[in-house]
């Protein structure tokens, strides 16, 4: 454990809820100033997780380092990092100004300080006209900014979010996630971010832990998950929309897909040797239509400058193409796929771990 170059790092981190294990001797490294996600599905562990970093949540076994700092028993106001949550909780009567100083005003910080602060802040989050309004004046996004503005007057070391968009409507959620972007980028700040958006993490995060029933799944940036992930479940995770996965049959040293017979895949000797099947991942992004084919065109999503075409095998499973094409095949034709066979991805069947 390279305990001097990374800002927090947790060793065999555990909580334990009666026989629920929620968080599982979890190891992590976060650098400074980094923006790291905790990405899962719902009961994955990442809240608990990021409640035992801010010292919410008591831990069952394990530490946590912040900086120079064994804070795995220390109070959550002494450990330098403030938390922004989902819902946020403003106090309806106060003003802008007023709910961002609030803070600071109950630890008696001087009053010509604390409005340095809020306008400070209030210059990084845009809110300078919103100053004197109250609350219920505020879209939805404008208040959620106002509980990041109530968290940078504090100036923490570490800012933690647990899903801080999920109230907010689509179009909202990507406005923030820019803002979030730029914050990062302008403050410099590290920022643990817990999300079950795959797109979210993918789009904010420098690097991102994929979490499942409290275990580690794998640990890397956006791009490394989505190119190498090291087993089934973080290939279905990430990637929009998900991965198809096919059964391979090998024979000597060929490899077949028996409900994909247009696609031709090479492996290696090592491979065909120890495998007698593989399950196949092939992101919809990586094939193609081609005219002749015996899939079925199920129906298709024309988004503009892609569309997806949902397609059935012969027998019965289930196969997404991104397309570019302004032509799409109409619901009922048959056609085939071609696929880049360079970015197939193989896996055992049975383990469910990667085989390179
Ligand atoms: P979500 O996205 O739904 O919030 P999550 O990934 O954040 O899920 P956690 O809230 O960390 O998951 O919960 C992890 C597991 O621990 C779940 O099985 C949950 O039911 C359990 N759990 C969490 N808090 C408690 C608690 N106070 N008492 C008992 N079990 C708990």
């Amino acid at each position: 454990m390279t305990q001097q170059s990374s800002f927090i790092y947790t060793h065999n981190l555990s909580k334990h809820f009666g026989k629920v294990k929620a968080v599982e001797a979890v190891n992590l490294e976060i650098q400074e100033g980094e923006f790291f996600a905790l990405l899962g599905p719902s009961g994955c562990g990442k809240s608990t997780l990021l409640r035992m970093i801010s010292g919410l949540e008591e831990v069952t076994s394990g530490q946590i380092h912040i900086g120079e700092r064994d804070v795995t028993t220390m109070h959550p106001a002494d450990r330098g990092i403030a938390m922004v949550f989902q819902s946020y909780a403003l106090y309806p009567h106060m003003t802008v100004r007023e709910n961002m100083g609030f803070g600071l005003k109950m630890s008696k910080v001087p009053s010509n300080e604390i409005d340095k602060k809020v306008n400070e802040a209030a210059e990084i989050l845009h809110l300078e006209e919103y100053l004197d309004r109250k609350p219920k004046t505020l879209s939805g996004g404008q208040r959620q900014r106002v509980a990041i503005g109530r968290s940078i007057v504090r100036g923490p070391e570490v800012f933690l979010f647990d899903e801080p968009l999920s109230n907010l409507d689509a179009e909202l959620r990507v406005e923030m996630r820019v803002e979030i972007s730029r914050l990062h980028r302008e403050l410099g700040t590290t920022i643990i971010y817990v999300t079950h958006d795959q797109v979210e993490a993918m789009t904010l995060a420098d690097k991102i832990v994929v979490l499942k029933d409290g275990l580690i799944q794998q640990v890397g940036t956006p791009l490394s998950l989505y190119d190498d992930p090291e087993n089934v479940f973080v290939a279905g995770f990430i990637g929009s929309p998900t991965i198809n996965f096919v059964r391979g049959d090998i024979n000597g040293s060929k490899l077949s897909i028996p409900s994909l017979k247009t696609i031709k895949l090479e492996i290696d000797q090592s491979i065909a040797s120890s495998h007698s099947e593989l399950l196949i991942g092939l992101r919809p992004q990586h094939l193609s239509l081609v005219e002749s084919g015996d899939l079925e065109v199920e129906f298709t999503e024309a988004l503009g400058d892609i569309s997806y075409v949902y397609l059935k095998t012969a027998n019965g499973e289930r196969i997404v193409v991104e397309s570019r094409e302004e032509k799409l095949p109409s619901t009922g034709a048959l056609v085939g796929i071609k696929a880049k066979a360079s970015k197939a991805l193989f896996f055992d069947p049975k383990t469910e771990l990667r085989v390179k």
